[in-house]
């Protein structure tokens, strides 16, 4: 058996050296448990905007579609549900691919990277009780292994000296939410959340952790089942949302 002697080497060089980045192609050359190179990882950059909404911080091209206070359209009716938004990045260019690695790709490893960039949101200086990560229906969870708001929120948690609270089950299994309008969002996820543990949210400044923020629509409706068991105030982190500025597709798997 001398070519199985001579093979087995190279395949556990293979696992602790994997070849190439799995954004840019370029060759790892160090040690990594991220199968992404260094400049990748640090490429994604703070979503900058002139004009946002001071509730949901969407942005704007111009100020026009803001109030006197600020405040956008959706918010000043009170559509929106959570009490303010903070998201790290825009959801395009190396972050939407590093995303979509760490979920499609079920690269779990990369949880630790993108969970200190969500955790930059922090800096915006809000203090919380808990942290409640987005919950997937158990079906999808199960078929990918992991929810990966759940492990994007451990280090938000973490930095808050708090554990994660899994206090709110997804309790209908929703189409997904590419391709619909904003009102058929809102529809298509209204009445999918049950907060399951109230006492561990009850009363308390909730910060509702989920990857990526496209209309708000998954968002709002979790944090009305929040509020509705309770919780005092709900701000929902994400590490990147659609930044309609850009037209940017809303297309390729986006959960809402
Ligand atoms: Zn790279
Ligand atoms: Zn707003």
């Amino acid at each position: 058996m001398p070519s199985a002697a001579l093979k087995f080497p190279a395949e556990i060089f293979a696992l602790v050296f994997p070849d190439d980045c799995r954004v840019c192609g370029a060759p790892l050359k160090e040690i990594s448990r991220v199968p992404v190179c260094r400049k990748c990882l640090a490429e994604p950059a703070p979503l900058e905007a002139e004009h946002f909404c001071v509730c949901c911080r969407t942005a704007f091209a111009n100020a026009f579609p803001l109030d006197e206070t600020g405040r956008c359209g959706l918010c000043r009716l009170g559509v929106n549900r959570f009490d303010a938004v903070y998201s790290f990045g825009a959801y395009d260019g190396t972050l939407r691919k590093l995303i979509h690695l760490f979920k499609y790709g079920r690269i779990r490893t990369l949880a630790a990277p993108l969970g200190r960039l969500l955790a930059l949101t922090l800096a915006a200086g809000e203090t919380f009780d808990a942290v409640v990560p987005m919950p997937l229906h158990w079906w999808r969870r199960w078929r990918r292994g992991f929810n990966q708001s759940e492990l994007l929120a451990r280090e938000v948690a973490r930095r808050c000296g708090l554990e994660v609270t899994p206090a709110v089950r997804r309790v209908r299994a929703t189409a997904t939410q590419a391709g619909l309008s904003n009102s058929r969002r809102r529809k298509n996820v209204a009445g999918a959340f049950e907060v399951r543990r109230p006492d561990a949210v009850r009363g308390l400044r909730v910060a509702l952790v989920d990857d990526v923020l496209t209309t708000g629509a998954t968002a709002n409706a979790c944090a009305a089942a929040l509020k509705r068991a309770g919780a005092r105030r709900v701000t929902v982190l994400t590490l990147a949302r659609v930044d309609r500025r850009s037209a940017a597709d809303l297309s390729g798997g986006v959960s809402g």
